[in-house]
């Protein structure tokens, strides 16, 4: 082809576009967690919906991310409405999400096996289109708290199923809703305990009218919400639905949208409740203890999702440097390179690995104490370390790229904005340590589960049997406040190591020489010599 006389250069070691991508096909540590962890039966339907997470998925992302929901407060005549806009992509993710059941399949389809294949439909839905994560992981945590109130059979009904309707009707017109939570204000988040919004009974059973706010309350177009306020007998736990039982409109008002660093498709509003009606769900002051149920599944999706995000980041930045060249070589044949991309590899299998085998442990809860126990506090361990080292991983990544993993087109700065979330949300990483301390001290049940999971992994490498020693010593010896972060790392790096000992995963040794054993520094790329770069780099992406 002759050459426009505008033509002022020939576009050349720039990489091909990295989507359309198999994300089931490249993700050897997914495929292998899912098999290990028993849903292997969910295999061709994971891998139908990888084909969408890495296909039309990061499409409608870019759309929703790009065009940023907006809120209504009133329509045109001056009528309240508290509505928010969101782009028509939006809501298409969010259909597509909930009909291949990231919400709903481990109670629509409750068989061995299936949280595990729900962790990771969320673990590959993050990987695209990280904003509507939030109400489709509200949407399926809410389902157990739900189940505990019979008048509640509806919802619990609806939300299980795999139907979105992001109207804005009566429950009783969808085939299927959303729900989402509130629990922090503007005195406290973490501290729960100070909630001022009051609850007053109301003639009906169970029926309060609530007065107050919420300082937080994301995704406020999901048809109910969990939320906490002050009864008579103390803190308590509520549904409180966008459209009251007798057809009228709830009293939630939507009085701002927060504007966020990242999270963009996603909304996050202020809210205020006017007596709105709300019914009750468990006793009156035992609302911590009845909404932690829901926590705990959002926590593990935290996990899964910070999991999900290092592994998109890694695979951009392994795609990059595969087809970038610089002084004579491809950025991936750099041994500099290599190194970095060795180890983002090792962190992120783990992760993978840790997150889906905390997802089995949650499969298996029902019939296994062990396994609730071990979930209990592997959910806390697991969130404090694996979401706080997103951000960072993602900045690694991003790096990989250069110049142009700055640029927007490239999405990691999407990633880079979204990573530090999981971590706040949800408890944030302090909440995570001293939930730690707190289970250890209060269920000694999941110490000795901690410690069964541990010791199962030991007498095949000599890193990790050196680090279960001092392990043990630090746990009987126990810490104050002070030490539990210093705790939690111990125990996350360890309970990391088993998990891929006990897989006879292929870089359990790297793993522990480098994360256990001293074989690397602070910072990414410092792996010390005897570490197999290859190995690690070999499974990033096929081909
Ligand atoms: C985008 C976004 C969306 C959100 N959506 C929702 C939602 O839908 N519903 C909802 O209920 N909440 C939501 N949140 C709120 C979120 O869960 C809280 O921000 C979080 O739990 C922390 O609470 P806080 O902001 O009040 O901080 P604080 O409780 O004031 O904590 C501030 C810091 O102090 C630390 N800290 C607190 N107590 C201790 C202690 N005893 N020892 C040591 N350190 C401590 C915390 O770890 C944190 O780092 C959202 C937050 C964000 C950013």
């Amino acid at each position: 082809m002759q050459a426009s006389p505008f033509d002022t250069h020939a576009v050349t070691n720039q990489p091909p576009p990295f989507f359309p991508r198999d994300l089931w096909a490249d993700d050897i540590a997914l495929r292998e967690a899912v098999a290990r962890e028993g849903a292997e039966a969910f295999a061709p339907r994971l891998a139908g919906y990888a084909a969408l997470a890495g296909g039309e998925l990061p499409r409608l992302a870019d759309e929703a991310h790009r065009d940023r929901p907006r809120l209504r407060t009133h329509d045109r005549f001056g009528h309240r409405i508290d509505r928010v806009e969101f782009n028509a992509a939006w809501h298409e993710a969010m259909r597509t999400a909930i009909a291949h059941g990231v919400a709903g399949l481990s109670w629509h389809e409750p068989r061995p096996g299936a949280h595990v294949a729900r962790a990771a439909l969320a673990y590959l839905h993050y990987q695209a289109e990280p904003g509507s994560s939030c109400p489709l992981t509200m949407t399926h945590a809410a389902v157990p708290v739900l189940r505990h109130e019979p008048a509640l059979r509806e919802w619990v009904d609806k939300a299980a199923m795999p139907h979105y309707d992001g109207r804005d009707v009566p429950m009783a017109e969808k085939r299927g809703v959303t729900l989402g939570m509130g629990m922090t204000e503007k005195q406290g988040g973490s501290d729960v305990r100070a909630n001022t919004t009051r609850a007053t009974p109301l003639a009906g059973e169970g029926e309060y009218a609530l007065v107050g706010h919420k300082w937080f309350f994301s995704a406020p177009m999901s048809d109910a919400f969990l939320v906490l306020a002050q009864a008579p007998g103390g803190l308590s736990c509520f549904l409180l639905p966008r459209w009251r039982p007798d057809g009228g409109k709830n009293a939630l008002r939507l009085m701002r949208l927060k504007d966020k660093l990242g999270d963009w498709s996603n909304a996050s509003s202020e809210v205020e409740f006017e007596g709105a009606w709300a019914r009750r769900i468990g006793e009156e002051g035992r609302g911590i203890a009845t909404i932690l149920e829901m926590v705990m599944l959002t926590r593990l999706d935290c996990m899964l999702g910070s999991a999900g995000l290092m592994r998109m980041a890694l695979a951009q930045a392994a795609h990059h440097a595969r087809h970038r060249s610089a002084f004579g070589r491809r950025l991936v044949d750099q041994p500099l390179m290599r190194n970095v991309l060795a180890d983002l590899a090792l962190e992120s299998e783990a992760a993978t690995a840790f997150a889906l085998r905390v997802a089995g442990a949650v499969d298996r809860a029902e019939t296994d104490p062990r396994e609730a126990a071990f979930a209990r506090i592997a959910t806390a361990i697991g969130k404090y370390r694996i979401c706080k080292l997103a951000p960072a991983f993602a900045n690694e990544a991003q790096e990989c790229l250069g110049g142009a993993g700055y640029v927007e087109e490239s999405l990691l700065p999407r990633l880079y904005r979204q990573a530090p979330l999981n971590s706040i949300w949800e408890g944030s990483a302090n909440i995570q340590c001293l939930d730690v301390l707190r289970a250890l001290a209060r269920e000694p049940e999941t110490r000795a589960a901690v410690l069964v999971e541990l010791r199962a992994a030991a007498g095949v490498d000599p890193a990790f049997d050196a680090a279960l020693a001092a392990g043990e010593t630090a746990l009987s010896a126990g810490t104050d406040e002070a030490g539990a972060r210093a705790l939690a790392e111990r125990l996350a790096l360890l309970l990391q190591g088993a998990t891929l000992l006990r897989a006879n995963h292929p870089l359990a040794r790297d793993w522990c020489a480098s994360r256990l054993g001293g074989g690397r520094g602070e910072g990414y790329g410092t792996l010390a010599a005897g570490i197999d770069l290859d190995a690690a780099i070999a499974r990033i992406l096929p081909g």
